[in-house]
């Protein structure tokens, strides 16, 4: 047995360096090599962020023994906030209106693209996450671990993980669609722009609210990007028109607060719901180590989908 726990211990570790190696444009026809492609746009916004080429992200430190935790982690530019979704030529041919000319949030194709970003980066790491619980399944058939007869645990998880991705891929595919046919006003975008803010956030993530998510499955979807941009502060909400039901109240709640009360629930929405995001280290040296702690704790509730939700001055993100 001890055996066989050893051989299943290296394949986990071997598993957590899964990378999706397929572009993801929207033919799916491309067999050109993936690269690590920003889903923050790097030069001007990653750039604008960081301190010597670095930014803080929160990571997750995953354990064969024990339950996961999160770390911060001061990340290179080059690597922080990537995905392995796309060649270099559709990353740069896709992307070239908002990699080449500052984001215009009166522009549908900048706001669009902006979206599109956040939801290939999403596929992808669904689709790293499908396989390695997959293989991590397979395995533990291989090894007699569980029976490959029974609704085990295990084949549950793995089924759910493929239906889960499944279920965005064709969400993916409305975007694809929808670019194909430069028909970029059939995601609707509610902005928020907060003026002489300091470049500390960035933030690329699509998300169903923890509270529907537990309610009513994975389907609904929020798109958010938070960039900093000429002193302020751009905050985009993003969706289908048919999930704009259940973004609006997120984004109306926020844009109503005033300043100091709207900082603290985009930084509890973002803390909540997101894993994608990077911090600017001059921000982050001024973090108490409780600070650190408080949003820790708070992030680390999102990861286990947990409903807990507190109130604390230290979450602040910006
Ligand atoms: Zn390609």
């Amino acid at each position: 047995m001890d055996e066989k726990r050893n051989q299943l211990r290296n394949s986990f570790y071997k598993l957590l360096k899964i990378r999706n190696v397929k572009c993801l444009e929207p033919d799916e026809k491309c067999t050109n090599d993936v690269i690590n492609a920003h889903s923050i746009q790097d030069r001007r916004i990653l750039e604008q962020v960081a301190e010597d080429n670095h930014v803080i992200m929160l990571k997750l430190r995953v354990d064969f023994e024990t339950r996961p935790t999160v770390e911060f982690e001061r990340v290179g530019i080059h690597r922080a906030a990537t995905f392995t979704g796309l060649c270099s030529y559709h990353d740069a041919q896709i992307f070239r209106p908002i990699d080449a000319n500052p984001i215009d949030i009166t522009n549908k194709e900048h706001l669009f693209l902006l979206a599109y970003r956040s939801v290939l980066r999403e596929m992808t790491v669904l689709i790293q996450e499908a396989k390695k619980t997959h293989l991590r399944y397979s395995q533990m058939r291989n090894l007699g671990l569980v029976s490959g007869d029974e609704i085990s645990h295990h084949l549950l998880l793995s089924a759910g993980f493929m239906a889960r991705t499944y279920q965005f891929f064709l969400y993916k595919k409305d975007f694809d669609l929808a670019y194909k046919h430069k028909a970029f006003s059939e995601i609707n975008h509610h902005t928020i722009v907060i003026d002489h803010v300091l470049p500390t956030i960035a933030v690329s993530s699509v998300f169903t609210p923890i509270e529907l998510a537990r309610r009513q499955g994975d389907s609904e979807r929020v798109i958010l990007n938070i960039y900093p941009q000429d002193d302020r502060l751009f905050v985009v909400f993003s969706c289908l028109s048919k999930d704009c039901r259940y973004v609006k109240p997120h984004y109306l709640e926020i844009h109503d607060a005033n300043d100091y009360h709207q900082k603290y629930l985009l930084s509890k929405l973002v803390l909540r719901n997101c894993e994608n995001f990077v911090l600017s280290p001059r921000y982050f040296a001024t973090f108490s180590e409780r600070k650190k702690e408080v949003i820790k704790k708070y992030y680390c509730a999102t990861l286990c989908s947990d409903l807990v939700d507190f109130e604390d001055q230290n979450l602040f993100l910006f």
